[in-house]
């Protein structure tokens, strides 16, 4: 298939054509060599493209390829006095996406697409009950799709460390400020714990690119690619 060029990793593309897909869509053409190549993108691209390919496929791709070692720098957290233990994800990969139903949707492509391999991707969103999603990544969770208010809550209760990640995504990021989730967006991307933009890749999409848009792409960004389908 044409998703062969350049070529994802083998297990990935097993995954790909068991969930049914024979041809990348335009987006997903022009957004993966660019991904695997290392650099930076902001990508306009409507819902309904195939971006969530479009970003998910170069992330596992090397993600399968680099394998698990990276995810371990972090050191596991004990905490209180009663034998309990906490443990605080570290998750690689962080896509961020404005509701509850577009979180849930790519989270569902990441497990479709993780299939069968050492990556656990998890959700959290907010609305929904924290107890269960804390449960969730603490069985472990090195790719993360979350709303930003429900993320910014769980790094201030200590249970989340962005400092592995390498790979971060801004999904519908013209959506997030429509909904007034800049402040929360600023606190994880430029928290103390998130990778500068030379140490991660950052990848943007959004359908359309305001002078809002524009200021976060400068930002976020470093020596981005701009691509429009
Ligand atoms: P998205 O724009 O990422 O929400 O994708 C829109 C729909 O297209 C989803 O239902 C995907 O499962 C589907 N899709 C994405 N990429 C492909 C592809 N390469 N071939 C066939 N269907 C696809």
């Amino acid at each position: 298939t044409e998703f062969t060029s350049p070529p994802l990793d083998d297990h990935l593309l097993s995954n790909i054509s068991l969930a049914g897909y024979k041809n990348p869509t335009p987006v997903q053409k022009y957004s993966i060599p660019i991904v695997m190549g290392g650099r930076d993108l902001m990508a306009c691209a409507q819902t309904g493209s195939g971006k969530t390919g479009g970003f998910l496929f170069p992330i596992l791709s090397q993600s399968f390829l680099q394998g698990p070692s990276q995810n371990q720098a972090a050191p596991q957290q004990a905490s209180g006095g009663y034998g309990y233990r906490s443990r605080k994800a570290t998750p690689t990969a962080l896509v961020l996406a404005p509701t509850r139903e577009l979180v849930s949707q790519i989270f569902d492509e990441a497990r479709k697409f993780a299939y069968r391999s050492w990556v656990r991707p998890c959700v959290v969103y907010g609305g929904a009950d924290i107890g269960s999603q804390l449960r969730q990544i603490e069985r472990g969770c090195d790719l993360l799709v979350a709303t930003p208010g429900r993320l910014v809550d769980l790094i201030e209760r200590g249970r989340i460390s962005l400092a592995n990640i390498k790979y971060l995504v801004l999904d519908e990021a013209d959506r997030m400020l429509d909904m007034g989730f800049e402040p929360q967006i600023r606190r994880i991307v430029e928290g103390e714990d998130m990778p500068k933009t030379e140490n991660r890749q950052t990848l943007m999409f959004s359908a359309t690119f305001p002078r809002d848009i524009q200021m976060l792409a400068r930002d976020f960004l470093r020596d981005y690619i701009f691509l429009s389908v």
